[in-house]
């Protein structure tokens, strides 16, 4: 190992070069959450759906990237009562958080052990078959406690969910197991965020109408057996949409985040974009004309120019097929990124703004001085959707509240 000395002149042991490390996680590259805007987004939600039915935020996915735990806590700020998780880890995490509201794992759990940890956790899993149904009853036959689960209902999604004509007797069977405490049915809509612009709009409203109809004629063959279950169909774009879909309670991700799923809503609501990404020059170089950039020089100067290396990558999010076509914000200018992007570090073409140096800030997601770049901006170029633009931010980059 080198001889190395820190900046007061201590010989940097591994203890205090760690120490070093840690200063400032705004070295390189960042995310700033601001915990207000998720919490300001739930509450609009909130006035939104009303004070009868209740908010599920869906914080899976480490909370869209925002950082699961952070992000329940400021929607139970902002009146959510709800949280809803993908995994059971997920689950956990968040009640060894300390938060005690009711939990809902969205995916499926297969086996007795991850049922039997559910249970322990007092997290709610959902159940499709009567395969999980018959393990969560040899579970409670051993504990002698309550096990509160919700079921939930196909009706035109086709992931999760049983048919809707087997649903009455899944839950006539539940309700006959002593301690297995139904709490819920919901089913999922598949194409709520239809886009207006697009011939295919009409198609998605009918799929959406038919989901509907489908929970709405499971309700009524319902009623007169269950009246205190809670039942659920809106995500946000179907919140968002009409208040038909709000029943008992909806389950908000996106929007939470601060970005409606679609842009004919027919409520008014202010969202906030609650995340940010920021990274920092490193290294400013002039070249001239004719000069090659990054791997394979998919990009060759046509001027000469002053070129930026700015410290993030694929590796933290930004994925390679945006190279070249997306830009950083800067004092409120766009600046173009050339070349492909790499795996830590990518190339801004800075000619045109000389005030750029090593150490600026740059804005690639977020906004700038009144300008803003959006995730759908993102996934409008790659053919993808803002939520897996959200989700792709998870292992490198430090997460600064503001
Ligand atoms: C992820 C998820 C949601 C939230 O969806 P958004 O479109 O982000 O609001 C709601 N319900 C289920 C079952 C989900 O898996």
């Amino acid at each position: 190992m080198q001889n190395l000395v820190a900046m007061n002149g201590d010989p940097v042991t591994n203890q205090n070069s760690r120490r070093l490390a840690k200063a400032d996680p705004r070295q390189r590259a960042w995310l700033e959450v601001s915990p207000m805007a998720v919490e300001a987004n739930a509450r609009a939600l909130r006035s939104v759906i009303g004070e009868q039915c209740l908010l599920m935020a869906v914080v899976k996915a480490d909370g869209y990237g925002h950082g699961a735990v952070t992000v329940a806590k400021a929607a139970l700020r902002g009146g959510a009562d709800n949280l809803g998780v993908a995994t059971l880890h997920e689950g956990i995490e968040l009640r060894k958080a300390g938060m005690d509201c009711p939990i809902l794992i969205l995916g499926n759990l297969i086996d007795e052990k991850e049922l039997e940890a559910c249970f322990c956790w007092e997290i709610m899993p959902t159940l499709s078959t009567m395969r999980e149904i018959l393990i969560c009853k040899r579970i409670v036959s051993n504990y002698r406690r309550n096990f509160s689960v919700q079921i939930k209902l196909n009706t035109g999604m086709t992931r999760l969910g049983c048919e809707v004509k087997e649903a009455l007797n899944l839950i006539k069977f539940v309700d006959s197991v002593p301690y297995l405490d139904l709490q819920g049915v919901y089913s999922h809509l598949a194409w709520a965020d239809g886009d207006k612009k697009r011939k295919s709009f009409d198609q998605s409203l009918l799929l959406t109408k038919k989901q509907q109809q489908s929970f709405n004629s499971f309700l009524r063959s319902l009623s007169s057996r269950r009246k205190n279950l809670c039942c659920h169909l809106a995500n946000s774009a179907g919140t968002l949409r009409t208040s038909e879909l709000h029943y008992d309670m909806v389950r908000i991700g996106l929007a939470l985040y601060g970005y409606s799923p679609i842009e004919d809503s027919n409520f008014e609501v202010a969202l906030q974009p609650a995340l940010s990404v920021k990274a920092r020059v490193t290294l400013v170089r002039d070249v001239e004309a004719g000069i090659g950039v990054s791997y394979g020089h998919n990009f060759v100067t046509k001027r000469k120019s002053r070129l930026a290396v700015v410290g993030i990558g694929y590796a933290d999010g930004l994925s390679r097929a945006l190279s070249g076509r997306i830009s950083a914000l800067f004092k409120g200018s766009f600046l173009p990124q050339v070349g492909s992007i790499t795996m830590d570090q990518l190339v801004l073409d800075v000619t045109d703004q000389s005030d750029i140096q090593v150490g600026s800030v740059v804005t690639l997601l977020g906004e700038d001085r009144g300008k803003r770049i959006s995730p759908q901006d993102w996934s409008d170029l790659l053919g993808s959707i803002p939520w897996e633009i959200l989700c792709g931010f998870k292992n490198r980059l430090p997460r600064l509240l503001v």
